[in-house]
């Protein structure tokens, strides 16, 4: 009609938006934020066997499962991806989670390590999004770790001696955006989503 102007978004089916990180550079709020703004995000709920902290609720932000649950699913096949990611420590992805989210024809967002997002991205290729948040500097990667009083003087070492290595593992991903100021990083993380997606959008004139 003269005058009118339809713009539909179609979202594309089977796609992946992957959000990695070394733990402690501030991924999980910039993903938090990101299902709070795009409706077309669904979260990928990973499994894992580590212990529930306080105000984690089971099937919200993980699976809680026991290590027994996790190898039977290992020996079953049930994963897409799957990491010991901190010693017996399991976390993982499972294929029936992304089709529940592509059945809801949404756009499948993920919070995982490093090397599950590569795996996901050799898996997925050109429909798979990785993008990488560094911290601005390993001081403030240290910071935020200890801030976050989950973590007991052992577990603490552990992950940062694991976030130091794969800080080197950021030129892999497709994109990478350093969150040195939250509102800024947010802003590229979701130009990024945005222009990944762009190519689905149909314009009625
Ligand atoms: P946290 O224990 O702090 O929740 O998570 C520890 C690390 O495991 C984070 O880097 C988190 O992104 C990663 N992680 C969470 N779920 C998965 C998963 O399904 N697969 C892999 N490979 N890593 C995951």
């Amino acid at each position: 009609m003269a005058g009118h102007r339809f713009t539909r978004v179609v979202i594309p089916p089977r796609k992946l938006v992957v959000i990695t990180a070394p733990s402690g550079a501030g991924k999980t709020s910039i993903v938090k934020k990101l299902l709070e703004q795009i409706p077309y995000l669904g979260f990928s709920v990973s499994c894992t066997t580590r212990p529930r902290r306080e105000g984690e609720q089971h099937g919200r932000e993980y699976y809680f499962i026991s290590v027994d649950e996790f190898k039977r699913k290992i020996a079953a096949g049930e994963f897409a991806e799957y990491e010991e990611v901190y010693p017996g420590m399991f976390y993982g992805t499972l294929k029936s989670e992304i089709e529940r989210i592509w059945n809801n024809r949404k756009v499948a967002l993920f919070d995982i390590d490093v090397k599950g997002a590569h795996n996901l991205k050799k898996m997925y290729g050109d429909d798979c999004l990785t993008i990488f948040i560094s911290p601005p500097s390993r001081e403030s990667l240290e910071n935020r770790l200890r801030n976050r009083h989950t973590e007991n003087a052992k577990t603490l070492k552990q992950r940062l001696q694991r976030a130091i290595e794969e800080l080197a593992m950021a030129p892999q991903f497709d994109k990478q955006v350093v969150n040195a100021d939250f509102d800024t990083a947010f802003m590229r993380v979701k130009n990024h989503i945005t222009n990944f997606l762009k190519p689905a959008e149909t314009h009625i004139h």
